[in-house]
């Protein structure tokens, strides 16, 4: 998910989609069919950790860069082994960064020199040579005309701004080392990393370090100890084009369901949460649905489920919309998968956005198959529909969003699976008639649960999805079970 993404606001459309929303609209309470129960048994947990340890091994999988070209090699590797027909699209050209090395220690006093670590070089910094300089603490961002910050380095506690960044710049700072410290126990140990606007002359390096960190320099510069910590930065800016994988499972009639997830790692650290642990969920439903339809365990479904990991969040979506703006007639759904490898706070499944009329049918299903499952060995214990939040690849298909980009397609529902999000809970008003039995927290209220690691250097796979492997195990089984009882019902006639 992306935080600062421009909020898109759910679109209510009472218009057209009939024919759609048939298609999708969920049978009556279906009893567990045991079609639902071989597809459940079939999905391996140890088959999702390793997929998101291979995912992050190739690093931030940034579209357009080679980390996330020879991601995107290795997940169309992985559908065509399931025996998917496989595609990959390459998507608008973007401008991206790649870092080659970068340095930042503390020099003086030499009693700090272990303290930083886990840190990041912020995307799009400039390369900067060797440099050592003190630090100073600008304790707001309304004080850089207050602070002597010429020839120095800046810590600071808050958000990154280019404003900041330029006003520090112009005051002759050379460098500035950030930290977040917020409510929730986000970013103790690794950093929030920060992305500077995506150009290629941002005026200064931003180094990114945890808030236990950053509170200790803060202390020590507080106490009048002398700080002096070196840096260097060494990265390279070009035009890229990410390569987004499609793999398909042909159904029998014209019509498509997409299920995706975004392939980068967005904030450009490692992303083993958000987002490898979506790509494996994309990928281990192609596996076990597709394996049982080539099997001949399955019949064709009715709809053509195109399997799709993002080459860019977002982006990559917004360029596959126009170049199949032909098609979008024909697609009646879509499913994406946005951090399903954790959650701090309690554990539970969420699907959103309930408030979008034309999500109702498809969202119903997910919360019968949530009610169907709950507290049975193997599945989640928790599970809810909740409100729109924006910020990930499904809100783009909503139809406002089309018609931005020139698109006129029927509406058709288009929702996001999940178990975190953000790095703080948020607590959302519950839409009117969407409580879920299956909800242990407030009745009118869903707590959004969040991860401590979102965008930062530490959403690992040791602290996020190997440590729950059980998340992207239970967003995989409702969602085939979802797709079961609607991709493969027999469609309905006009
Ligand atoms: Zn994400």
């Amino acid at each position: 998910m992306k935080m600062h993404c421009r909020s898109i606001r759910p679109v209510l459309s009472a218009l057209g989609g009939a024919f759609l929303l048939a298609f999708l609209t969920a049978a009556p309470v279906h009893p567990q069919s045991n079609r639902e129960r071989r597809f459940a048994a079939r999905v391996s947990p140890d088959q999702l950790q390793r997929v998101v340890r291979q995912l992050v091994h190739f690093g931030n999988r940034l579209g357009g860069t080679g980390s996330g070209d020879r991601s995107a090699a290795s997940v169309q590797r992985a559908l065509r082994s399931f025996g998917l027909k496989t595609t990959v699209e390459e998507d608008d050209a973007l401008p991206v960064y790649t870092i080659d090395d970068w340095s930042l220690t503390v020099q003086e006093p030499r009693r700090l020199r272990g303290l930083i670590q886990y840190a990041a070089l912020a995307g799009f910094s400039p390369t900067t040579p060797v440099h050592s300089a003190r630090l100073v603490l600008l304790p707001s961002a309304d004080d850089v005309g207050s602070v002597r910050v010429d020839s120095q380095a800046v810590l600071f506690d808050g958000e990154v701004t280019e404003s900041l960044c330029s006003d520090l710049a112009n005051a002759g700072a050379r460098a500035l080392v950030a930290y977040r410290t917020l409510p929730s126990a986000a970013y103790t140990q690794g950093a929030m990393i920060t992305m500077l606007p995506a150009r290629t002359d941002n005026p200064l390096p931003v180094f990114d370090i945890s808030n236990t960190a950053g509170e200790r320099l803060r202390k020590e510069l507080g106490a009048h100890t002398p700080v002096r910590i070196r840096f260097s930065a060494h990265t390279r800016f070009a035009t890229g084009r990410p390569r987004t994988v499609i793999g398909t499972v042909r159904g029998t009639s014209g019509r498509e369901m997409i299920v995706c997830a975004h392939g980068d790692a967005d904030s450009g650290g490692p992303g083993a949460d958000d987002n490898a642990s979506g790509v494996a969920a994309v990928l281990e439903l192609a596996r076990t649905l597709g394996g049982m339809v080539n099997r001949r365990e399955l019949p064709r479904p009715a709809v053509t489920i195109r399997f799709v990991v993002w080459g860019s969040e977002i982006h990559s979506t917004r360029s596959y919309i126009r170049r199949h703006a032909d098609e979008m007639d024909s697609l009646v759904g879509v499913i994406n998968f946005d951090e399903v490898g954790y959650g701090k706070t309690r554990n539970c499944l969420y699907a959103e956005g309930n408030d979008v009329e034309v999500n109702r049918d498809l969202l119903t299903t997910f919360q019968q198959v949530f009610e169907a499952y709950a507290g049975k060995p193997g599945f989640w214990k928790e599970a809810t529909t909740n409100p729109s939040q924006g910020g990930t690849d499904s809100y783009v298909f909503q139809g406002r969003e089309m018609r931005r980009l020139g698109v006129h397609a029927e509406e058709m529902p288009s929702i996001t699976v999940f178990t975190d999000a953000w790095n703080t809970v948020r607590s959302l008003p519950q839409t009117r008639g969407w409580r879920s039995p299956v909800w242990h927290g407030h009745p009118d209220s869903v707590a959004i649960d969040y991860s401590p690691y979102y965008h930062s250097t530490l959403d690992i796979p040791r602290l996020t999805t190997d440590k729950e492997p059980s998340n992207m195990l239970w967003a995989v089984k409702a969602t085939g079970c979802v797709l079961l009882r609607t991709a493969w019902a027999a469609p309905t006639e006009r």
